[in-house]
C-alpha cells in the first residue's frame, strides 16, 4: 500500500510532505492536500484490463488507485458502495434534444447519496490508523454515510450537523447509531467545532474539503464514468461534458483528481469538461469562477438544495480549477429551477433530492445558452435520493386530490383527464 501512496502536495503553495508527515491541511497556508500516487509503479503492476475484468461491483473494484490498503468488510455496505446505474432515458434525450445522455445515479449508493464514496474510503482509512473514533460535521448526507459505512463493520461515529437538517437525513443518522450531536447554528459552525472536538479528543475527522481522503474516495465516480461512458464513446467524438452540483466543492474535485489519475496512467483518451453547477442562493464558487480567480470569497448561503448550502466553501480553489483546467464552467440556477428540475426527472423514474437534480437544471441551462450543443456528449450526476427531502419535493408537484370511495365521486374527477375514461 505504502509503495502506491506517496504522500501529499498542498494545492496552494506546492509543498510536499511525506505520508506521515501531515494528516489534513497544509500546515504552511490551510491549503487541500492532493495525494501523490506512485503512477509508474501502477502501471507496471496493473493494465486496464485488470480493472475493467474486475468482478468487484463496488468502487473497491479500483482499490489498485486508492490509497489504502483491503479494508475488508466484504458482505456488508461498506463493500457496497460505488458502481452505481447509469440510465440513458430516451425521454429526456428527445425532450432536451440531446443525442448523448447519461444520468449516473448515485442515489444508488448504500445511504442513498454521493457521499458513500468519500465516507467508505475514509472509513477504511480510520481502521487502517487504528483510530478509535471517526467524526465529521455534515448537511446530512456525509454524516449519514459516514454513520452508515461506520456500523458496517462496527466503528464508532459522531455526527455534528445542524438542527435544520432535513428530518430523514437526521433520522438515518440516528438509525445507523451514531452518536448525533444537533448544533443550533449553520453548517459551517458545525465544521469548526468538529475540527475543534477532533483535535481535543483524538477522534480521526472525516470533514470535507479537510480530509485529504474524502476526494480521493469521490475520484472513483470518474474511474466508473470513464469505465462506464468513455471507453465505449467513439473516440473522433467531442470530449464528455459532465455536470456536477457544487457544494464545498469536493465532489467536483474529487472527480477532477480521478480523471487526472487516468491522464497520468495514459489511460484517458480525451479529459473531459467539467461543469459546476451551484444555486444561486449558494454561489461562493461560481462567483470566484466568474471573477476568474480561485480565491473564494463567502456568501451568506440560502437555497432550498440544504447539500449544496454552503457559506464558505471548503474545497473552493481545487472547484474552481476543477472547470478552468478542463475547459469546463460553472452555472448558477435559481432555486425555483432546481424543484422544476425535480419535477421533470421523476416522471422518467428517477427521483431526486434538490441537490441531485441541480446538475439537471444546470444542463438545461447551458442548452439554452448554447454552451453545449445537440451532438455534445453528456453525463448528469445526480448525487442524492429524493427520499433524503420530500418536503423540498412536494414543491415539485401539485397534492393529490382526495375524493369519497365512490365510482361516481371518481367519474367526477375523471372528467377533468384526459385518456383515463
Ligand atoms: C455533498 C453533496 C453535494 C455537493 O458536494 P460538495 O463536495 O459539497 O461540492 C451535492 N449533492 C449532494 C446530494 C450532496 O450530498
Ligand atoms: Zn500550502
Amino acid at each position: 500500500m505504502e509503495q502506491k501512496f506517496q504522500g501529499y502536495q498542498c494545492s496552494l503553495c506546492g509543498k510536499k510532505y511525506g505520508v506521515r508527515e501531515v494528516q489534513y491541511t497544509c500546515p504552511q497556508d490551510g491549503g487541500n492536500l492532493d495525494v501523490l500516487l506512485d503512477y509508474d509503479h501502477i502501471r507496471k503492476t496493473f493494465q486496464v484490463k485488470d480493472i475493467t475484468d474486475s468482478c468487484e461491483e463496488s468502487l473497491w473494484r479500483y482499490l489498485p488507485l486508492l490509497p489504502v490498503g483491503d479494508p475488508g468488510g466484504v458482505g456488508t455496505p461498506l463493500r457496497m458502495a460505488g458502481w452505481t446505474p447509469v440510465y440513458s432515458p430516451p425521454a429526456l434525450k428527445s425532450c432536451l434534444g440531446l443525442r448523448y445522455l447519461w444520468i449516473k445515479d448515485e442515489g444508488r449508493n448504500p445511504t442513498a447519496s454521493f457521499k458513500d464514496r468519500a465516507s467508505s474510503v475514509v472509513v477504511a482509512r480510520t481502521r487502517e490508523m487504528g483510530s478509535e473514533v471517526v467524526v465529521t460535521a455534515s448537511t446530512g448526507n456525509a454524516g449519514a454515510a459516514l454513520a452508515g459505512m461506520a456500523a458496517a463493520v462496527g466503528q464508532k461515529a459522531v455526527i455534528f450537523a445542524p438542527k435544520t437538517a432535513p428530518a430523514a437525513k437526521i433520522a438515518q443518522l440516528l438509525i445507523y447509531g451514531a452518536q448525533v450531536i444537533l448544533v443550533d447554528g449553520n453548517y459551517d459552525q458545525a465544521f469548526d467545532l468538529t475540527i475543534e472536538a477532533s483535535q481535543e479528543f483524538g477522534w480521526y475527522c472525516r470533514n470535507t474539503g479537510f480530509n485529504p481522503f474524502t476526494a480521493e474516495g469521490k475520484k472513483t465516480a470518474a474511474f466508473e464514468i470513464w469505465e462506464q461512458v468513455i471507453l465505449g464513446l467513439d473516440p473522433k467524438m467531442e470530449a464528455l461534458s459532465v455536470f456536477i452540483p457544487v457544494g464545498d466543492g469536493n465532489i467536483i474535485s474529487g472527480i477532477h483528481k480521478g480523471f487526472k489519475d487516468l491522464q497520468q496512467l495514459g489511460w484517458l483518451p480525451k479529459m473531459p469538461r467539467l461543469f459546476g453547477i451551484q444555486s444561486e442562493g449558494s454561489a461562493a464558487v461560481a462567483n470566484a469562477f466568474f471573477a476568474k480567480t480561485d480565491r473564494i470569497t463567502p456568501v451568506v448561503a440560502d437555497t432550498i438544495a440544504d447539500s449544496i448550502s454552503v457559506d464558505l466553501p471548503r474545497d473552493g480553489t481545487r472547484a474552481v480549477r476543477a472547470a478552468t483546467q478542463t475547459n469546463g464552467a460553472y452555472l448558477t440556477v435559481p432555486d425555483s429551477e432546481i424543484i422544476r428540475a425535480i419535477g421533470e426527472l421523476g416522471p422518467v423514474g428517477i427521483f431526486a433530492e434538490p441537490a441531485g437534480a441541480t446538475a439537471y437544471a444546470g444542463l438545461k441551462k447551458a442548452l439554452q445558452n448554447g454552451i453545449i450543443s445537440a451532438d455534445s456528449p453528456v453525463l448528469v450526476l445526480l448525487t442524492g435520493n429524493g427520499l433524503k427531502d420530500i418536503k423540498a419535493a412536494m414543491q415539485a408537484v401539485k397534492e393529490a386530490p382526495v375524493i369519497e370511495p365512490s365510482l361516481s365521486a371518481l367519474k367526477k374527477l375523471l372528467n377533468g383527464w384526459g385518456g383515463y375514461a
